[in-house]
């Protein structure tokens, strides 16, 4: 028996206090994942706070014409929400590619951020694994690595971020709202992820006594010219080998912006402004996506049984930007995803 407190929080400036004066503790919302890393024994927090009851459940309409997303809103509401259907369909389609629907009941927006990667070793605590347990080697550099990373790789780590609600986050700029001890402050979505460096246990830049309030959603959502392509061994209930979130403005032929984001291939969303400005002014057509792919993946680098990844990221930005280019229309609701 692994003992621990459990307290409830009464507001969000409560929540900060309590997990302030407890390093060991941490903030459970839905659930999903916490309590599954709990039972593997590869978190093992002295307190649980819970924050599931905080009303941080809001989707509101911002100032600018964007969105703000309450941490606490579930995924499935989120993902049906009438102002992301109409507006930001791209972060619907991400997030019904993701996990099964009672999953999505339970799992909350602050939280899907946090989920951590789903590398075997890092769940097998008789394995070595920098990440749970810093300094002990990775496992999965010379062992089974399907998975695992081909871009941002260090030798210390080369687990992916498992997420596909974050893919279509960075390609939409979104923003996330923090509070701590020391006040309110915002990070960008491309500096919330890290690299694994050779400090892989840190996947995130929220400071360990921070809380997740909110996310930010400017106003162009790219709702005519998008697609959420995700790349994976089963249809459904199976997490991505590569995922492209791609977005496009269009005027006629040419293009006007263009955003492309990966899942699947590295330890945070993969995303490269200069492909982006690469593609800007181009007709949008195969040679100028083939050669965003090419330009993206320059550095890919795959191990012993991941190097089919590279091509088949390859393949799926073509296909993904392609789609968007098209305005073909995306799955949107559970009836119609199986
Ligand atoms: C079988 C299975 C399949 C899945 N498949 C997919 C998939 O295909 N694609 C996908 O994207 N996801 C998938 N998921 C992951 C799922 O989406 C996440 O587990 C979920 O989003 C986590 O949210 P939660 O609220 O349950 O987090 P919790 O488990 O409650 O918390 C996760 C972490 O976040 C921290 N935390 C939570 N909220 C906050 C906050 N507001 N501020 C600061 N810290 C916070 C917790 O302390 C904890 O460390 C799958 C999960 C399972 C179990
Ligand atoms: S890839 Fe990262 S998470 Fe997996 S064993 Fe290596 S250090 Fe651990």
């Amino acid at each position: 028996m692994i003992n621990f407190q459990y307290s409830r929080a009464a507001d969000v400036a409560d929540a900060v206090r309590q997990i302030a004066a407890d390093p060991g503790a941490k903030f459970i919302a839905g659930g999903t994942n916490l309590i599954d890393l709990m039972k593997e024994d590869v978190e093992r927090p002295s307190r649980l706070i819970d924050i599931s009851r905080l009303p941080l459940t809001a989707i509101e309409e911002t100032v600018g014409g964007g969105l703000r997303i309450g941490a606490l809103v579930p995924n499935s509401d989120l993902a049906h929400h009438p102002l992301i259907a109409q507006h930001y369909p791209m972060l619907g389609s991400a997030i019904l590619a993701g996990a099964s629907a009672q999953l999505r009941n339970m799992a909350s927006t602050g939280g899907n951020l946090l989920q951590r990667t789903r590398c075997y070793y890092f769940y097998d605590t008789a394995t070595p694994c920098n990440k749970r347990a810093p300094g002990s080697g990775c496992s999965a550099l010379n062992g089974l690595n399907r998975m695992h990373a081909i871009l941002g790789t260090s030798e210390s780590c080369i687990a992916t971020h498992p997420s596909d609600m974050c893919v279509a986050l960075a390609a939409l700029d979104a923003t996330v709202n923090v509070a701590g001890p020391r006040g309110e402050r915002t990070i960008a979505f491309a500096d919330f992820h890290r690299p694994p460096g050779d400090t892989p246990q840190r996947d995130t830049n929220l400071g360990a006594d921070e809380i997740i309030t909110a996310i930010e959603l400017p106003a162009k959502g790219f709702g005519e010219h998008y697609t959420y392509l995700k790349i994976r061994d089963r249809l459904s209930y199976a997490f991505a080998l590569v995922s492209v979130a791609a977005a496009l403005e269009l005027s006629g032929n040419e293009i006007k912006e263009a955003r492309l984001a990966l899942g699947g291939v590295a330890h945070k969303p993969w995303r490269d402004v200069s492909v982006e400005a690469a593609l800007r002014g181009q007709i949008a057509g195969r040679a100028a996506f083939v050669q965003a792919a090419e330009h993206l993946l320059r550095d890919a680098k795959g191990f012993a049984h991941n190097a089919f990844k590279i091509d088949l990221a390859r393949r799926a930005i073509v296909r993904a930007l392609t789609q968007a280019a098209h305005g073909t229309p995306q799955l949107q609701s559970d009836k119609k995803v199986r």
